[in-house]
């Protein structure tokens, strides 16, 4: 039927708490993707919480629009 687009999964940031959508460069690593961004990412670390090393690059490339 109405099949326009494919809808893809959705996230919520967890530390500017705005919904984020899957992106190509996640695929691999969508399960581990808990921020929008990568400014998101650092600021949440700022935070206190532990480096995590095996985690997603999500911001390692500049986002492409
Ligand atoms: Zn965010």
């Amino acid at each position: 039927m109405a099949h326009k687009k494919v809808n893809l999964p959705e996230k919520t940031c967890q530390q500017c708490q705005r919904p984020f959508a899957w992106r190509k460069k996640w695929h691999r690593c969508w399960e581990e993707v808990k921020y929008c961004s990568d400014a998101c990412r650092r600021k949440s670390k700022q935070k206190s919480q532990p480096v995590t090393p095996n985690l997603c690059h999500a911001g390692q490339v500049e986002d492409e629009f």
